[in-house]
């Protein structure tokens, strides 16, 4: 890009226009609203359970023998991971805005888990669309929505994957524009919801700061997350920003190679471009489709780069580097043999990056990385990432035990 180009906006039907000017009047107004913030903190801390904890790595500091590494485990949140935050704040909204519903589209599954435990916990109707393929691949998850009440709808057509679940969403919501709240899973999508759910995920930030200087006097030299949509990322990040002494790393998911489908990092293909209402940076293919993507881990396979994300990138404020699927699960491993901590595989990621930068800092600086979850989610993966032959026969020993 030549010139300087705003991300975001707002690039929706007109039908959708009236309804998003009440979510950001409503959204202005809980900022302020100290019955919202109350309410807020109150579900942060007593149901999902902030604040997480900062913990020092101290095994794997010594095993790098370099900077000081801190994990700030959103893992620990309830739900196994950071997301339940910005549903939480999304389904207080939806609350004063009157809505009864909560609609949601998943692709692995994570967020629509989310949805409905904040449906369930805030007494309100839950729909997630989620395609055909994804409905297979991610079994468990659709099991545990509904469990938790949530109707879960199959969508049948295109690739049966992430974005057919988000048209049809959308398709839904017009037709429900007085009863529902559209609940977005990242920063992504049309105003107010990439700002709207980093409001709420700062709170990351804040505490890793808090926490930090509580424990080491002191601010950050490097803070790392990984960056699907980058809602844990910008999370982590914001309260940072202004500190220029804090460098801010992104981690996206190199997959297995550069061409197009392997990989799911705007770093390395990101184009200009328009989809899901927002302007950003996506990987697109000549026509301008959105393009194939892979990645170990299914909340970093998505195609768009959170526009704030793009924007503190385009300033040169938020460096951006991706680790290999191979290297995640390496991660995975070192960090649960030194620390005691299973991370999630999108997590793994900005690990990854640990420990290929640590060892090259000085003992004095300090790498905060966010472990965006916990790994319980990937059980499946993990067994087939490492080939565990034991865990395929006690899959065959269950399904026998199956009537
Ligand atoms: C969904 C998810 C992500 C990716 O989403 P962001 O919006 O980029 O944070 C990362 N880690 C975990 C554990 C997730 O569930």
């Amino acid at each position: 890009m030549t010139e300087r180009e705003t991300f975001g906006g707002a690039y929706i039907p007109e039908m959708l226009w009236e309804t998003l000017q009440q979510l950001i009047a409503a959204f202005e107004k809980a900022k302020r609203d100290p019955e919202f913030q109350k309410e807020f903190r109150d579900l942060l801390k007593n149901f999902s359970g902030r604040p997480t904890p900062l913990i020092f790595a101290e095994r794997a500091t010594k095993k790098l023998g370099g900077a000081k590494i801190y994990l700030k485990n959103e893992g620990a949140n309830h739900t196994g991971a950071h997301k339940i935050t910005h549903c939480l704040g999304q389904g207080l909204l939806a609350k004063k805005l009157g809505k009864k519903m909560l609609i949601a589209e998943t692709g692995a599954g994570q967020h629509g888990v989310a949805t409905a435990t904040v449906a369930a916990k805030l007494g309100l109707e839950c729909v997630v669309f989620m395609g055909n393929e994804d409905i297979r691949r991610q079994r468990p998850n659709v099991f545990l929505m509904e469990r938790l009440g949530a109707k879960v709808i199959p969508v049948e057509y295109g690739s049966k994957t992430l974005k057919d679940a988000v048209n049809e969403a959308l398709k839904f919501w017009m037709e429900n524009l007085e009863k529902a709240h559209y609940c977005i899973g990242s920063v992504l999508g049309p105003k107010p919801y990439p700002e709207m759910n980093r409001y709420f995920q700062s709170i990351i930030g804040r505490e890793i700061r808090s926490e930090l200087q509580e424990r080491e006097g002191k601010l950050p030299d490097v803070v790392v997350a990984c960056v699907g949509g980058g809602s844990n990322a910008i999370g982590s990040f914001y309260d940072f920003v202004p500190e220029s002494s804090v460098r801010l790393i992104g981690v996206e998911a190199g997959g297995i190679g550069k061409k197009v489908g392997q990989h799911a990092s705007r770093k390395i293909a990101g184009v200009l471009g328009i989809f899901q209402g927002y302007k950003s940076l996506f990987l697109q293919t000549d026509d301008g489709q959105i393009a194939p993507t892979h990645s170990i881990s299914a909340g970093l396979d998505y195609p768009g780069l959170g526009p704030e994300l793009a924007d503190l990138y385009q300033e040169g404020r938020l460096e951006l580097t991706y680790a290999l699927d191979t290297e995640a699960v390496a991660a995975v491993d070192f960090f649960a043999k030194l620390e005691g901590v299973i991370s999630a595989l999108e997590s793994a990621h900005a690990l990854a990056h640990v420990i290929k930068i640590a060892p090259k800092m000085k003992k004095d600086h300090i790498i905060v990385a966010t472990l965006s979850g916990r790994g319980d989610k990937d059980l499946f993966n993990f067994a087939r990432a490492f080939k565990d032959k034991s865990f395929r026969d006690f899959l065959k020993d269950e399904y026998n035990r199956y009537d």
